[in-house]
């Protein structure tokens, strides 16, 4: 009888790894492949869609949406074999290799008292010298990967954009962005992995160890907020006007503390808009994208700030807690499945105290994110709505609220009618003519007069509207 040897038994698994990824690629793809059909499946048919879009506005969006979905389950695609092939044909072993070789080539040339000091230090926090092979592990890990992700990125963030007029940032200011993101990224990783791998080696037990005032951290990092997104852009006060007025007014009838109303410079950048609420009590921010004063009338913004104000009230101590104590039970489970893949001994790593095994925790990062998206949709989806109930009623201005959604679905280019699968695996909210019934069902309700929608109503304002067809006529002629 011929016997199975472990490598065979490797090889045999790896194939029905295989064969099992390249089932769901094509399953994917086949979705993905013909939007005409994937589009008789959402529940947003071209009657609903009539009374608020033109056909052509509908078809344009299609057209620019669709490959962008591609993009993305390709990126998963690409990012799922890096990992596999990392994983499952001992190439980070081998780079680990590399790495620990540069860390004693580097390590031999530091002269520097005050850098053989800080090496020393960490050393001892590490447990031994392996600190820097791991370090730069990570940064080649993560190196190798923006560089697979770079192209697709760079076409559809910023080629495609400019050719649609949705970005007007220039390519400098754009690699700029992008190396800034590399260095956060590298910085912040690196950081996180010393500290999680250097914790892991002393305690069996790291996931309580971290696990616990990682929660409390979690239910106080909203105070940061505000100076997060400064990396990236400046900030200026709203100056007085109608629009100041309007949001001090719905801020005051809300109740809500706030230390001020900011505009955030994105005019230079893109032409989209968005606002949001960052901080918390005293340090609370309303902020806008610069661009919504080109788009939107006071009551319009009054409403976007309503709705966000809407999110705040809705958020529950009970829900931050509860969500925070779900972390530790995570990190556990990360702990024990990492155990038992590296004991397997077909991964390249031995368990969790090994940085050789960081592809395998993003992969299950990965597989936990796809499994909990569906539920975490339809939660986002339900507070979404609720945050519109709480604008209207705050508010009581049904036509305004109905013009802002359908505005920003222009201006941002969303997709107005996402297949059914898609509305739950890809979108935090609900479909945009959803939102606009929901304030003429409103206005119903409360004996508001409101005309009929027309796409006609809802143009976007002509000297915005003209400024987007320059810069795509522009990016035509290119
Ligand atoms: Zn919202």
């Amino acid at each position: 009888m011929p016997t199975i040897t472990s490598q065979s038994r490797v090889r045999l698994s790896l194939s029905r790894w295989g064969a099992r990824l390249s089932a769901v690629c094509a399953a994917a793809f086949s979705l993905l492949a013909f939007p005409a059909a994937s589009h008789a499946f959402s529940k947003i048919t071209p009657e609903r869609l009539a009374p608020y879009f033109e056909p052509e506005t509908v078809a344009a969006f299609d057209a620019y949406i669709w490959p962008g979905y591609v993009m993305a389950v390709a990126q998963d695609v690409v990012e799922v074999v890096y990992w596999v092939v990392l994983l499952c044909f001992a190439l980070n072993t081998k780079l680990m290799e590399h790495c620990t070789a540069l860390a004693g080539r580097i390590g031999a040339r530091v002269k520097s008292p005050a850098l053989t000091k800080t090496g020393a230090v960490l050393s001892k926090m590490w447990g031994d010298d392996g600190w820097a092979a791991a370090v730069l592990f990570v940064i080649a890990y993560l190196l190798i990967e923006r560089i697979l992700f770079f192209p697709g990125t760079f076409y559809f963030s910023w080629v495609r954009e400019h050719d649609f007029g949705y970005s007007v940032q220039p390519l400098w200011s754009y690699l700029w962005d992008w190396t800034k993101g590399l260095f956060v990224s590298l910085l912040s990783k690196s950081a996180l992995v010393f500290g999680l791998f250097g914790l892991a080696r002393r305690r069996r037990n790291w996931w309580l160890w971290l696990g616990i005032p990682c929660s409390v951290l979690m239910l106080g990092a909203g105070i940061l907020d505000p100076y997060r997104t400064q990396i990236y852009r400046d900030y200026e006060r709203l100056p007085d006007g109608e629009v100041r007025q309007a949001i001090t007014e719905t801020l005051r009838k809300a109740e809500v503390e706030y230390e001020d109303v900011m505009l955030i410079k994105m005019r230079k950048v893109s032409t989209r808009v968005n606002a949001f609420i960052a901080g918390e009590g005293p340090s609370r921010r309303i902020v806008l994208y610069d661009n919504m004063l080109e788009v939107f009338s006071p009551d319009e913004i009054a409403n976007a700030v309503a709705h966000e104000l809407g999110h705040l009230k809705d958020r529950s101590w009970i829900r931050k807690i509860v969500g925070s104590l779900l972390l530790t039970p995570l990190l556990w489970l990360f702990a024990v499945l990492l155990r038992r893949l590296g004991r397997s001994g077909r991964f390249g790593f031995t368990d969790d105290r090994d940085v050789r095994c960081l592809p395998a925790i993003f992969a299950l990062l990965f597989v936990l994110d796809t499994v909990q998206a569906p539920a975490a949709n339809i939660i986002s989806q339900t507070y979404e709505h609720r945050a519109d109930d709480y604008a209207l009623n705050l508010l009581h201005k049904p036509e305004a609220f109905r013009s802002l959604m359908v505005r920003l679905a222009l201006v941002n280019a969303s997709d107005l009618h996402p297949p059914l699968w898609m509305q739950f695996q890809w979108k935090s909210h609900p479909p945009v003519v959803e939102r606009a019934a929901h304030a003429e069902d409103f206005a119903r309700r409360h004996g508001i007069e409101m005309p009929p929608p027309t796409p006609q109503a809802f143009f976007l304002p002509p000297e915005f509207q003209k400024k987007l067809d320059e810069k795509r006529k522009k990016a035509a002629l290119r």
